[in-house]
């Protein structure tokens, strides 16, 4: 039965959640801010707007929003109904969008997980293989570590590989990440590991 104004129930603890944070906080794309190649465009992009999704925000995954009290006063929340949206079929309920106000500066600590993974993204290769490559997203600006297919810091490869190991055990997120895969496997994708 669809239940619009209840979250989706995710196998992920809180806990579990809080320790991704804490392993993610401690990594970047480099070692050093690549936001000063760019002006941190990919936050800034649309005003309060964002590039996972310049339309509606940043969305959250499942259960992440446990780590939000919604009184963060640096933040904006919507929600949409995931049956109306890019989302698979097995996604009913409530999808928790955010946008911050006051791109690019935010509480590092508390930033979205959407936000720590770029511009890595996960594949689900068809023999059902996890792979990391670099965002596909048709993006409404250009971010140089992409464009200019730079290396990434490994350590923050590392980390983002063994967070998404762990996430797509949860069969709603792997659904999502195979789904998404699933409009790109013919393309040519840019593998990281
Ligand atoms: S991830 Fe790309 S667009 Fe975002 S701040 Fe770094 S270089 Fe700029
Ligand atoms: S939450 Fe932080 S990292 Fe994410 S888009 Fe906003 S300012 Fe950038």
């Amino acid at each position: 039965m669809f239940i619009y104004n209840e979250s989706m129930k995710s196998t992920i603890r809180k806990s579990t959640y809080k320790a991704i944070y804490r392993l993610l906080n401690r990594v970047s794309p480099l070692p050093w801010d690549c936001g000063s190649l760019c002006d941190s465009i990919c936050c800034t992009c649309g005003g309060d707007q964002n590039i996972l999704d310049f339309q509606m925000g940043i969305y959250l995954l499942p259960g992440e929003e446990k780590l939000f009290t919604r009184k963060e006063n640096w933040l904006k929340w919507g929600s949409s109904n995931a049956s109306n949206g890019d989302f698979p079929d097995t996604w009913h309920g409530k999808v928790h969008f955010i946008r911050c106000k006051t791109p690019p500066v935010c509480p590092r600590e508390q930033r979205p997980l959407q936000c720590r993974f770029f511009p890595l993204a996960p594949h689900i290769t068809r023999e059902k293989t996890l792979q990391l490559i670099l965002s596909p997203l048709v993006l409404p600006y250009s971010c140089p570590l992409i464009e200019k297919k730079m290396d990434l810091d490994p350590k923050f490869i590392k980390a983002t590989y063994t967070v998404w190991r762990r996430l797509v055990q949860d069969p709603l997120i792997f659904d999502l990440v195979d789904y998404d895969s699933s409009f790109r496997r013919e393309e040519d994708l840019h593998i990281i590991c």
